[in-house]
């Protein structure tokens, strides 16, 4: 059975303030001001659950997780994207992550030597080696200073679990 090549693609942002953790791939950096935001804030998951979701135009995390529910608040990102990993596989079958590309901005801190620990962090999560995880941080040169930013390309390779041939005729 032929293979499905799908592209992802998704953003995020967050305002910076005081008082709240900043949380970068699953990996929480010493700072002093973090993401503004419902759940624990993690720019990069969000990217990168909106990301898959798009593959199979599953929508997005807006909608599966909406911020006026209470029982999201806090909320580890890692389990948003859990859960958009087990709908994906339930709609796309077997599923490899051919590679994640994802672009971090940050003005301050620098995140430059907290590269590895983020690629490896984001790995993990989708179950691949940190090879696959190619992770670009930028600073907004001042334009967006009390912002964190993500936006995150991927490729995946999925094979469908029951066989479902379509045939088009012009
Ligand atoms: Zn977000």
């Amino acid at each position: 059975m032929l293979a499905n090549f799908r592209v992802g693609h998704g953003q995020d942002a967050h305002r910076l303030v005081a008082g709240r953790p900043l949380v970068i791939g699953g990996v929480t950096i010493p700072s002093e001001r973090g993401a503004d935001a419902h759940s624990d804030g993690d720019v990069l998951l969000h990217a990168l659950s909106d990301a898959l979701l798009s593959t199979y135009a599953l929508g997005d995390i807006g909608k599966l997780f909406p911020p006026s529910d209470p029982a999201h608040a806090g909320l580890d990102s890692r389990r948003i994207l859990a859960e958009v990993l087990t709908r994906l596989v339930r709609t796309a079958g077997r599923v490899e992550f051919l590679n994640v590309a994802a672009v971090v901005t940050l003005d301050s801190p620098k995140l430059g030597e907290r590269r590895e620990a983020v690629a490896a962090s984001v790995a993990q999560a989708l179950g691949v080696g940190a090879e696959r995880v190619g992770i670009t941080f930028k600073t907004s040169e001042g334009l967006a200073p009390d912002h964190v930013q993500a936006s995150v390309s991927l490729l995946v390779r999925c094979e469908p679990l029951h066989a479902d041939p379509v045939t088009y005729k012009v």
